[in-house]
């Protein structure tokens, strides 16, 4: 209590807890990225490329989850980003988590959490991974094919079995239906299949696509999940109890979580209505993450190509597509950079520029064609919503680190966070952020602690 109300009395800003990614910097007011970044570029004489993480985002967007859709609880997609603080934060929030292999089961247990908040949703699972979920209790996990319930009966005969269906939006920035998922028929037989081996099926999962631009195709999942409820109940006296409607909700662009929402509450009132028995979850990835985090690098070397009545610029920056910005290949981003720093009157006049990674490979350009100021060499531009399938899934050819997490918290969040730990329930703008409270959510294990004078989120015991 004591380090609590001195770091929310006098000077908070100033205190530099910073250094090292498990801390965060609590501010009194709500973060100002940019300058935060300036004054870290300055205090620290920073040269790398780093994120500026925002813990409040995810918590906001955790408090819209829950007002916006009370009925699904999410199970967020540890795949997206599994930064330490986002992990730790969701879970303190009484989110459950969707992993894709032992790595990440393990790595949510270590929180604390119970198997039973962990859903294994890859249908396409190595053995050993399928050995380690049995080892670690995990239970529940997806399914889309004969040869993945085979190998199930082998090393996990008593999973909660969910089958994959495919239902695909019309526009997604990452499509999924290529790889995973089967028509209704031919999931129909597969129930058949399990039914044959004594499996246990208790659910229908779906994805329609990452960054679905095509909130309709909930509905149309959703009546198709029904359909295989009603035939496992009519044909094979299963009693399925479990919905999975997946990912695909928009991070900062895009459709809205409003609109989707809308169209996933009245598809569940038509087709799961309230008391029907039926759980019914979600595995929200980028919604949860995009915004919080700001990726923030320095030029380090330009060239200038003369045209014949212009100039135009090339810009190096110490960060590519080989590390974060390996969402441009893999996630199909857009990324638009910001220059921050304090620039002259006179060098506001904007020319067309391409920005470039720091490897030595033609394939590493960042923007293609951007109009900015004349900037110079140590000048640093900043890249917003950058917080999903980022920093995961970069890697550091060419000897080039990936960009360090530096967390900022406002003061108000602080408190938030800091009054849950007490009540274990909190109400932020009339939404009580833990509907479940003590559903999921294992108090003793995971919350929000100080160590050694600075705030972390973590482990308390
Ligand atoms: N669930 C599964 C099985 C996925 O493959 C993915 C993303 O690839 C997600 C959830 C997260 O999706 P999103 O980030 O669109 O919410």
């Amino acid at each position: 209590d004591s380090i609590n109300s001195s770091l929310l009395s006098s000077n908070i800003s100033m205190m530099d807890l910073l250094f090292d990614n498990r801390r965060f910097r609590v501010m009194p007011g709500n973060p100002d990225i940019k300058q935060l970044a300036t004054d870290l570029i300055h205090d620290h004489k920073l040269e790398e490329p780093f994120f500026v993480c925002d813990i409040g985002e995810i918590i906001k967007k955790h408090v819209d989850w829950i007002h916006y859709m009370p009925r699904v609880r999410p199970f967020y997609a540890v795949k997206c980003n599994d930064s330490p603080l986002v992990l730790e934060t969701l879970a303190g929030l009484g989110t459950g988590f969707d992993c894709a292999s032992k790595v990440e089961m393990r790595k949510v247990l270590e929180l604390g959490l119970s198997p039973t908040d962990i859903i294994y949703a890859n249908p396409a699972k190595p053995r050993s991974h399928i050995v380690a979920a049995a080892e670690l209790g995990v239970q529940t996990v997806t399914f889309d094919s004969k040869v993945e319930l085979l190998k199930l009966k082998n090393y996990l005969p008593g999973a909660r079995l969910v089958v994959r269906i495919r239902c695909e939006a019309e526009r997604a920035q990452c499509p999924l239906g290529m790889k995973f998922g089967v028509n209704v028929e031919d999931a129909m037989e597969l129930l058949d299949f399990a039914k044959s081996m004594d499996l246990d099926v208790v659910g229908v999962s779906f994805h329609v696509g990452s960054g679905c631009m095509d909130p309709p195709v909930f509905l149309r999942a959703i009546a198709s999940a029904r359909l295989l409820f009603d035939y496992a109940a009519r044909e094979l006296g299963y009693n399925l109890n479990l919905l999975d409607i997946g990912g695909g909700f928009p991070g900062n662009t895009g459709t809205s979580i409003a609109e989707i929402a809308s169209v996933v509450n009245n598809a569940l009132e038509s087709f799961f209505p309230q008391g029907c028995g039926v759980e019914i979850i979600a595995e929200p990835g980028r919604y949860y993450v995009a915004a919080a985090f700001t990726l923030v690098t320095q030029i380090h070397s330009i060239r200038e190509v003369k045209g014949d009545d212009t100039t135009r610029y090339m810009y190096y920056i110490n960060d590519g597509i080989y590390g974060s910005f390996n969402c441009i290949m893999y996630d199909h981003a857009i990324v638009r950079p910001e220059v921050i720093g304090i620039r002259n009157a006179d060098a506001l006049d904007l020319f067309e520029c391409s920005i470039w990674g720091p490897t030595c490979d033609g394939l590493d350009q960042v923007c293609s064609s951007e109009m900015l100021p004349k900037l110079d060499i140590g000048e640093w531009l900043v890249f917003g919503d950058m917080g999903a399938y980022t920093l995961v899934a970069g890697g550091t050819f060419n000897g080039f680190p990936l960009p360090k997490v530096h967390t900022v918290s406002s003061a108000a969040t602080w408190n938030t966070l800091s009054d849950s730990m007490k009540t274990q329930a909190f109400v932020v703008d009339d939404v009580p952020v833990f509907p479940n409270s003590g559903v999921g959510y294992n108090r003793d294990a995971v919350g929000w602690g100080c160590v050694e004078g600075a705030v972390i989120g973590g482990v308390v015991s």
